[in-house]
């Protein structure tokens, strides 16, 4: 095995996922987003440790991420949120995956498609109230719940929008979801009003779960928050007593120690000098696992509980850390780059002005995922 690999803590995750129950009571549904391979976690085990627990579905973005689950024998809904191509649609039916449906043209080829084939599709109706990515208008909503419901091989299972800015505290934020919601819910209203059952209804993200409570609906989709991270930044987050742990710990192990002069140069571009005569640790782990570049010289790894800083540039496979001088540090002892005892990767976010999802996302492939019970 190799050096480099991510521990997933499944038992975090189950921490995590009974957390958000308990704040959203249990008569709700949570949708557990495993799109992009559950944000990096691995989709399959993460979605096993999922629908353990009673009340889950499972959220993805693409028909091949739904074709993996579906091959590993998930049986439980599988909601597809982001639109897919004509071309998709048989498969989409024969997985019978759930999708978000927008719009009049695809609600007619998914309904010819799955009455073809003698199925009955289940889609769920995607309102755009200001997220202006996918959805109806608002005021088209009740005219396409009924052209679902008139449609042999469709049933309406839920009615659905996404919030932009559920995760900001800003008084200005706030008010924008709550225009949001109450779009939603006019929508709902004008559904009801044509005599149209809506099904499951749903908005509430990881943001949403923790700052606004009459966004919870019928069901509740958090991705960040499951895999340990509040996207509330502040005093908003810590005094909302929804207390999550990072999922992913990414570890490592010195491979090559060094006694480095002072005045002499570290990696590429020469961007680090020695101040002092130092002891320098090599750590198989780069860019080209996904450790971003940009936290050249500005992030710290930890060594039995202490911080290390990052010397000199990170390369594609591997980085350096300082170890100070007289370090009786060991070659091929443990290193911790984020996570576990090391700092979040929130916090490796704030440090290259990106968000937790885009680091543990980008760990890729070629780090070995370990998953720990
Ligand atoms: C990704 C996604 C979510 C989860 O968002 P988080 O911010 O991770 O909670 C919920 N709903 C939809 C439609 C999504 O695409």
């Amino acid at each position: 095995m190799r050096a480099t690999r991510a521990v997933i803590h499944l038992e975090k995750f189950r921490r995590n996922l009974r957390a958000i129950r308990e704040r959203i009571g249990p008569d709700r549904l949570i949708c557990v987003p495993v799109k992009a391979d559950a944000y990096g976690h691995g989709a399959a085990p993460i979605a096993a440790a999922a629908v353990e627990a009673a009340g889950v579905c499972l959220g993805v973005a693409t028909v091949t991420e739904g074709a993996e689950l579906r091959n590993a024998g998930f049986s439980v809904p599988i909601l597809l949120f982001s639109q897919p191509l004509p071309d998709e649609i048989p498969e989409l039916v024969s997985l019978d995956l759930s999708p978000f449906v927008s719009d009049g043209e695809f609600v007619d080829l998914a309904a010819r498609t799955a009455a073809a084939a003698g199925k009955t599709l289940s889609v769920h109706l995607k309102i755009d109230t200001g997220m202006g990515r996918v959805g109806c208008r608002p005021e088209d909503a009740a005219a396409l719940a009924g052209r679902i419901v008139s449609r042999k091989g469709l049933i309406l299972e839920g009615t659905a929008t996404h919030l932009a800015v559920s995760d900001s505290p800003k008084a200005e934020d706030l008010a924008y979801t709550r225009t949001q919601l109450a779009r939603f819910r006019e929508a709902l209203a004008s559904i009801r009003g044509a005599g149209i059952n809506p099904g499951i209804v749903h908005a509430a993200n990881s943001g949403a779960v923790i700052l606004h409570q009459d966004a919870f609906f019928d069901m509740v989709r958090p991705g960040i928050l499951l895999y340990g991270y509040s996207p509330v930044s502040g005093e908003a987050s810590v005094s909302s007593a929804l207390q999550v742990e990072p999922v992913m710990e990414l570890v490592s192990r010195i491979v090559f120690i060094k006694k480095v002069k002072q005045g002499e140069s570290l990696s590429y571009g020469r961007t680090w000098t020695a101040p002092e005569d130092t002891m320098i640790a090599t750590i198989p782990v780069g860019y080209g696992d996904g450790l971003p570049r940009l936290l050249s010289g500005n992030w710290q790894v930890y060594i039995r509980g202490k911080p290390y800083p990052l010397a000199g540039r990170i390369c594609m496979d591997q980085c350096l850390a300082n170890l100070g001088p007289g370090s009786d540090i060991k070659r091929w002892e443990d290193v911790v780059i984020f996570g576990g005892a090391a700092p979040g990767a929130d916090q490796i976010a704030a440090r290259i002005n990106t968000i937790p999802y885009e680091i543990t996302c980008n760990i890729n492939k070629r780090v070995p995922r370990i998953y720990n019970e």
